[in-house]
């Protein structure tokens, strides 16, 4: 058995079930996220069906999440050099997720991409295809040694932070995804678009039923945005880049909607006037913010 084989069986100690998950998640990456998929719509379209929308099950949300970072956020655990451990009990505002709660992160100057395995999932994917981003060396390493066929290779911070940039000029966001079949906790950071991404297709499709509109695969950054009016000239440059309806141009006049917010950042980067700045979202939930994070970790 290779090593990484046998590290990853060590992580999940004595839960084999969640192993041979977590070894089959990464093996056959594009075959699960696609089945994933298929079985959230056969399970919405079912439960529509019989009118029993409510009763949607929510465990298939519950095991499998995202936090949508913004660009500071994703910089910051990129360039982590230490390794950072935090249960449930002290992540629950930045991590609300009933299965997935953990940060954790083994020798996080371990870095690897690979193919995503939503847009490996499209006829016409968006691009570039490598987007997932494997932080800490247990992870990098298992990539390294089963995901050629995903073009899993190592690469530098340098190179992590200028393929996330390339994507957000693309109007990609970032998510760090948790998931029960790691551990746990997260490892991956990914460059979402709503076209390919499934957890937003899938969220997206939830949106569209009555009575499930809730139910959602990621939560908001922990920050919203500031618009400055006097710098504003109304262009209406921002409103493509927001996947989630927060702006819109009405009546000549540029409208921000708190409430649809997931402090991605896209807009406030692609303001010509500077006129956006990201702001804590007061009574929210927490970023993901390694300072933070750290501080935490430091008892203060
Ligand atoms: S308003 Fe800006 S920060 Fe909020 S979700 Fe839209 S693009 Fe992202
Ligand atoms: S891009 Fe900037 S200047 Fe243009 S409408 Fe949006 S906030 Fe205003």
């Amino acid at each position: 058995m290779k090593e990484s084989t046998k590290e990853m069986f060590r992580l999940h100690g004595w839960r084999l079930d969640r192993a041979l998950h977590n070894y089959l998640y990464f093996i056959f990456y594009d075959v699960y996220v696609r089945a994933a998929l298929l079985l959230t719509k056969v399970v919405v379209v079912l439960f529509s069906r019989f009118g029993a929308t409510k009763h949607i099950p929510k465990f298939i949300f519950e095991r499998y999440h995202a936090k949508v970072l913004s660009r500071g956020d994703v910089g910051k655990i990129l360039s982590l050099e230490e390794t950072v451990m935090l249960g449930p009990d002290t992540t629950g505002r930045i991590i609300p997720f009933r299965h997935a709660n953990k940060i954790v992160l083994r020798e996080p100057t371990h870095l690897a991409v690979m193919d995503c395995p939503c847009k490996l999932e499209m006829d016409d994917p968006c691009q570039p295809v490598a987007s997932c981003i494997a932080v800490g060396k247990p992870l990098v390493d298992f990539w390294l040694e089963h995901c050629r066929k995903y073009h899993a290779r190592r690469i530098s911070r340098e190179e992590a932070l200028s393929i996330i940039d390339e994507h957000r000029r693309k109007g990609h966001i970032n998510q760090a995804f948790f998931k029960v079949a790691t551990g746990g906790s997260m490892g991956v950071i990914c460059n979402c678009c709503p076209r390919c991404c499934v957890s937003m297709r899938a969220t997206a499709l939830m949106g569209r039923i009555k009575g499930a509109e809730g139910i959602s695969q990621y939560v908001p950054s922990g920050y919203g945005v500031r618009l400055d009016t006097e710098k504003c000239d109304m262009c209406g440059d921002c409103v493509p880049y927001c996947h989630f309806g927060a702006l819109e141009m009405a009546n000549g006049e540029l409208r921000y909607h708190p409430e649809r917010c997931y402090g991605c950042e896209l807009c406030v980067e692609n303001c010509p006037q500077g006129a956006l700045a990201l702001v804590l979202q007061e009574g929210g939930l927490l970023p993901l913010d390694m300072d933070r994070v750290k501080g935490w970790l430091q008892g203060d």
